[in-house]
């Protein structure tokens, strides 16, 4: 079989296997493997009404060398844990959701994209509550799942820089609720507002803190970052969700000589970045055109002619080398797959 990887885009492609594992009576039980894309669940589990489950999304890449490595793993499994300790839900041991990724990414070696197409296999982990509950509770028992399905390089065209909007009226999360947790109800909180940015024009919605409305949050389901004078700043809040590839691109910020800062952002300070982008898995870097103030007219913008900005392409092209092998790992972060 050879699949069209060229033509892959971010969607749902159905793969050979996934990866289960069940939690029940206070123990995870054996992982288990499966070729059916579809569960049985109760009716009554607690992640239908009450939301108790959380996700992660990693990669992994295929090299010049034919080898895989898998991006980071165990920082996803670190935060998934996190994911469980907000929702009350069992925790995976970081052992057996790196050994479920592992044993979900082999199966499927098939579907891993060539180096030369540019795209890798993203890899879905997610956690639930299965057993039935019809008060306010946590379920006694979990469910947690692997499976894998092959992405297209985010950008086609190479790296392109996209609109984004603030919008007042929406808020993702709250300072003292669950947007630092990777759960799917913060998602679901957000599909109206990014509905309502589509139909104006934009990739997403820009949120500022809940609370005051004066501080930068994230771009979308993702983070944020600008960079003046040499510095990389991102913003420090309770309400955003920590990203890995923020988080890389942190410490590849310091490598290339850049001053680092984590604090909260006003927004008018946006007027002074000379670059903005958002980061996260999908994309690593989605550079910013310019931010547009729906409520003020204000319109922020970074890039006139549609390309991203010289640090935001070093730091882009420095993070894909790692993730691809080109250059070497040297900060523990690549799994390569035996
Ligand atoms: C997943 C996610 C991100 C990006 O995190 P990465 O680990 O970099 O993929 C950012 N914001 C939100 C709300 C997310 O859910």
């Amino acid at each position: 079989m050879e699949l069209d990887w060229k033509n892959l885009g971010f969607g749902y492609m159905k793969t050979d296997f996934n990866i289960r594992c069940n939690y029940s009576d206070g123990a995870w039980g054996e992982l288990e493997v499966h070729d059916n894309e579809y569960i049985s669940l109760h009716m009554a589990a607690t992640v239908l009404h009450y939301g108790q489950e959380s996700f992660e999304g990693l990669k992994a890449f295929r090299g010049k060398d034919g080898k895989i490595r898998i991006f980071r793993m165990r920082d996803n499994a670190l935060r998934m844990q996190d994911s469980s300790d907000g929702t009350l839900m069992a925790r995976v041991p970081v052992e057996l959701f790196e050994e479920a990724v592992l044993k979900a990414v082999k199966l499927n070696e098939r579907f891993v994209p060539p180096y030369e197409s540019g795209a890798a296999l993203y890899i879905r982990p997610v956690l639930f509550g299965s057993g039935a509950q019809v008060g306010v509770k946590p379920s006694h028992d979990y469910m947690f799942i692997v499976f894998v399905t092959p992405v297209g390089p985010y950008f086609k065209g190479g790296f392109q820089t996209t609109p984004f909007v603030i919008m007042r009226q929406y808020d993702r999360s709250a300072p003292l609720g669950m947007g630092k947790y990777k759960v799917g109800g913060n998602y679901a909180a957000s599909l109206v507002a990014v509905k309502h940015a589509a139909e104006l024009g934009y990739s997403n919605v820009f949120y500022l803190d809940a609370k005051e409305k004066k501080y930068i949050d994230e771009c979308g389901a993702a983070n944020f970052f600008g960079v003046k004078n040499n510095t990389y700043v991102t913003p420090k809040s309770e309400s955003i969700l920590p990203s890995i590839t923020n988080k890389s691109l942190i410490v590849l910020a310091e490598e290339i000589g850049l001053k680092v800062e984590q604090r909260h952002v006003p927004v008018e300070e946006l007027a002074t970045f000379e670059e903005a982008g958002a980061c996260g898995t999908a994309a690593v870097i989605s550079p910013i055109e310019r931010i547009d103030d729906y409520d003020t007219g204000i319109s922020y913008v970074f890039t006139k002619d549609g390309k991203p900005g010289r640090v935001s392409d070093k730091l882009y092209h420095k993070l894909q080398a790692i993730q691809y092998g080109d250059e070497p790992d040297t900060h523990g972060w690549v799994t390569v797959v035996e």
